[in-house]
This record gives C-alpha cells, structure tokens and sequence, in this order.
C-alpha cells in the first residue's frame, strides 16, 4: 500500500490489490487455479496488478521496465512478475474482475460482508488506512478481505462474519461506525465507487452534515414525491444492522434445522452442511452467460430463471428454510426445478463459488426417493448395470420395443419412457480380453462400464486396438467385484439411489 502512491507516477492504466484471502480461495476455485498458479510466485500477502495499456508497446516495455526498478529502489528487488502475452494478461484480469465471487467462495457461515468495502482516502494516506483499519478488524475478532483499486485509494475491503449471528451483526456495526470515523479523519469517502444504499446511507449525516442530507431529501421529495423509487436509500434509512432485512434473518437457521432433513445421503462436510453449499450460490448470475463456456445447458435452451443453476439454488435455499412449506424438498415443484439439469458439473466448474448442482440434484432425488419411492421407470434405469449382463443374452427380444409399431406408446404407458425417443440398441456377446499373459509390456486397466459393453461396445474394441498398438498389455477390471458389478453408479445417482451407487 505503501508502494501505490509512488506506482502511480509511472502512468500505468491501473494498480490492483489482490491478496492473500482472494489468491487462496481462487487456488480451490477449477476456473482459476491455473492461471493463479502461473502470475503468483511464492506465497505473498498481498500483490499489485499493475497494467501498462498505451498504444505503443515499446513505450509499454519501458516502462514495465522502470517498474521493475522502482520495485527494486522500495525494497522488492525480483518483485515483479512480467505478463506481457494478451492471452495471459486477460485471464488475470478476469480473476481480479471475479475478486468479489473468488472472496463469496469462502465455505461455512463466515463470509466477507459488504460494509466498509467501499471507502476511499487519499493516497499517501492508503498505508496508514490499511494498517489501522486491520487493527479495527482485530479488535473485532475478525479479520478483513483486501482487493481492488488500490491506485485511486479505494479498496475493496470485507470483514469476514457470520451474519447468522447476532455477533456478527454487532460486530457489523462497530467496524463500520470505526471504520467510517476514520476515513472522516482523513478527509475521504465513506463511498468512492459504489452505492450508498442502507449499508452506508444511515452514516451520510456524519459523513455530509445535516445541511446536505436535508438537500438530498428536497431533492427526493421534488423527484419522487410518493416514494416510490428505490425507497429508503440515501434518504430515511432503516438501520443498517437490522437483522429483519439480511438475507439471514433472526429465524433462518431455526428454520433450517425445522425444515432440512437431518440425514443426507451425501457427506456435505466439505461445505459444512447440504445448506450450507446451496447458501454458496450468492446471485452472481455468472449462470446466465450464454457466450463461452457450457454452464448451464438447461438455461440456454429454456432462458428461463426456474432452469438456471441461481433459479435451482435459491428454490433450494428457500424450501430449506421452510419458505415453500412442509416437505417442499421433495414435492413435486422441487422436482420438476431439478428435471432439466443434465448433470454436466459445469456449474462446479465454471461458478466463481463452484456451486455443485449436479450432487444437489442428486441428494434431492434421495430425498426424494426416501419420501415417495422409486418410479418403475426410474428403477429400470437406475438397474441397468444388475440386469444388463442377463438381458444382453436375449437382446433381440430387447431391441424389438423400437421395431414393432405400438410398443413405443405402450412402454410409454406402462413405464413411463417417452415414445418420441428411440432406446439404445443392445449388443450380445462381448468379448472382454483374457487375462493378461505373463509379458513385459506395461499393463493397461481398462474400465469398461455398462454403456460400453452393452450397447457400444465398438468403442472398447477400439480402445483396445488403440492400446494394444501402442505396446500396452490390456486387462479389463473383472466385471463382479463382491456382491456389484464394477460400475461408475451414474444410473444409481441418477434416481437418487446414493446407497446402491456407492
Ligand atoms: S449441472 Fe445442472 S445446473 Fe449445473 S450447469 Fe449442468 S445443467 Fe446447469
């Protein structure tokens, strides 16, 4: 911090904070690991983005060269890591462009909270803010989120609490009224880039002066005579830490504890609970892109919120917390917001918060299952691995349900498989390899599962072909192991039957 105000003499476009919380949660994050791993070397506190952006690369060069001198003139010879390929520069960029998803990715029900994170001073008082106000968040029994703008003074700076907890909304209060008292001193802004909104609008008398609050109110009035404009920002503020309004109310987590069901098929420790890592969905909407990337599948088919992986977590949040009512887990509505999810883990791929959909619609179908049983035809999928050896004998038999006019209406019927839909075309008589003769080639396991060897198994041939021509020696992982065959489960999970899958 020390270091920005004699940065920005060098003309860059920008200096950015990223720091120690935001560079370890984005090493947990699979959209971002990567490219965090190849600009941070060692294991820093905190570190500058600083972006030469001019029309000539050369004058571009020099002075990302005369940074690399300033850094070493203030103590940090070594200390600058050159990104000079476009394709690198932007993906660093889009990490500290997610700075705010990477910090809502913490696990459990402390987070980063939104109060002082938008305060600015000036530049040769940055070091000095950001020293005292750890101090303040120490006091507190917390400590603080640093990211952004660190060339114009304005950090983006988070507390971390647990707003589920009338603590934490006390705590909420003292750091911002701290807080805001020292950025008066130093004659700064309690908002240098975003809204005021009710987080900051209560403190806008201390801040402003009454004069100037009373001027925004005539304003409002002149405006929006009947209030109904974005009421009770920057004028007539509600208290900024009551709890009726968070998102958490005094009530959720009882609400909770009434309401979810106490035993999940999955183990959802790694978020703390199974509401805990459907909480981990916080809006951002990243699920709604329809450009780049595969999340979500379902959403750019349908564009409608109900299909989207935001749409499914909020459902999820609220009929856990008992605002869809009595077993709204396991209605039919709750259903019916799962059914379009493919299952794909894009989402717990391309999510800054890594929301895993895919296993939320899983546990809902256990639950599911537990409450109402399995469909006949959700049973005939979820068997498949059992049964498939045995039918494969007599697939002809099989295959007739798409050749005879009427069976696929029937089945429709009677099972519940849609008869717009032809059914894979069963196979008979693979030939899995011998067991692998005394050789010095390496050993290959090859796994081939239910789908391969009933229907493809061209594919497994092949594989084999494959290896075999590159000098392998391939087994095949025996096809019982104890009382299951040697299967992934997808079938399983996909009813909702955790116990058979595992
Ligand atoms: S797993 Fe489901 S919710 Fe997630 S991206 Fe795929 S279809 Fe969408």
């Amino acid at each position: 911090m020390e270091a920005a105000q004699h940065l920005v003499t060098l003309g860059p476009s920008a200096v950015e904070l990223v720091d120690r919380t935001m560079i370890d949660l984005s090493r947990d994050i699979p959209m971002f690991v990567k490219t965090v791993n190849a600009f941070v070397r060692g294991a820093p506190d905190a570190l500058l983005l600083v972006e030469f952006s001019g029309e000539d690369q050369a004058d571009n060069i020099r002075k990302l060269d005369a940074l690399e001198e300033m850094m070493a003139d203030l103590g940090h010879p070594n200390g600058v890591v050159r990104a000079e390929d476009p394709t690198f520069q932007k993906a660093i960029w889009e990490v500290r462009k997610q700075g705010l998803n990477i910090m809502m990715s913490m696990r459990g029900d402390e987070k980063p909270i939104s109060i002082v994170e938008d305060c600015a001073v000036e530049l040769k008082d940055l070091a000095e803010y950001t020293r005292r106000l750890t101090e303040v968040f120490e006091k507190h029994g917390t400590t603080g989120c640093w990211y952004a703008h660190a060339s114009v003074g304005t950090l983006h700076v988070r507390p971390v609490l647990n707003l589920k907890k009338d603590l934490g909304a006390k705590a909420l209060r003292a750091v911002a009224e701290e807080a805001f008292a020292m950025v008066r001193e130093y004659k700064g802004s309690h908002s240098g880039e975003h809204g005021d909104g009710i987080a900051r609008s209560e403190f806008h008398v201390d801040m402003f002066g009454q004069e100037m609050v009373d001027l925004f109110q005539r304003v409002k009035d002149i405006l929006d005579p009947r209030g109904v404009f974005n009421p009770n920002k920057i004028v007539n503020p509600p208290r900024h830490d009551d709890r009726n309004l968070f998102r958490f109310d005094p009530t959720y987590e009882e609400r909770v504890r009434v309401h979810s069901p106490i035993e999940t098929g999955f183990d959802w420790s790694h978020w703390g609970s199974f509401s805990q890592a459907v909480e981990m969905c916080n809006n951002n909407g990243a699920c709604r892109k329809t450009d780049g990337g595969v999340m979500c599948p379902s959403y750019r088919v349908t564009k409608d919120e109900k299909d989207v992986v935001r749409g499914r977590a909020n459902s999820l949040r609220l009929a856990l917390s008992g605002r869809f009512g009595n077993d709204a887990l396991t209605s039919d509505a709750m259903a019916d917001t799962m059914k379009l999810c493919v299952g794909c883990k894009a989402c717990h791929n391309e999510c800054p918060t890594s929301v895993d959909m895919a296993k939320m619609k899983t546990e809902v179908a256990y639950q599911r299952s537990k409450h109402h049983g399995v469909s006949l035809r959700d049973k005939l999928i979820a068997y498949l691995p059992r049964y498939a050896p045995w039918l494969t004998h007599v697939s002809w038999l099989a295959n007739l349900r798409d050749q005879i006019p009427g069976l696929p209406w029937l089945s429709e019927q009677l099972v519940g498989l849609s008869k717009d839909r032809t059914l894979p075309k069963w196979h008979s008589g693979y030939q899995a390899p011998k067991a692998a003769p005394e050789t010095n080639r390496p050993v290959v396991v090859l796994l081939s599962d239910t789908f391969n060897r009933n229907f493809e198994p061209d594919n497994l041939y092949a594989a084999r072909d494959v290896l075999e021509a590159l000098g392998y020696e391939v087994i095949e992982a025996k096809p019982h192991m104890g009382n299951r065959p040697v299967c992934c489960g997808r079938t399983f999970l996909a009813a909702g039957l955790i116990d058979e899958a595992c």
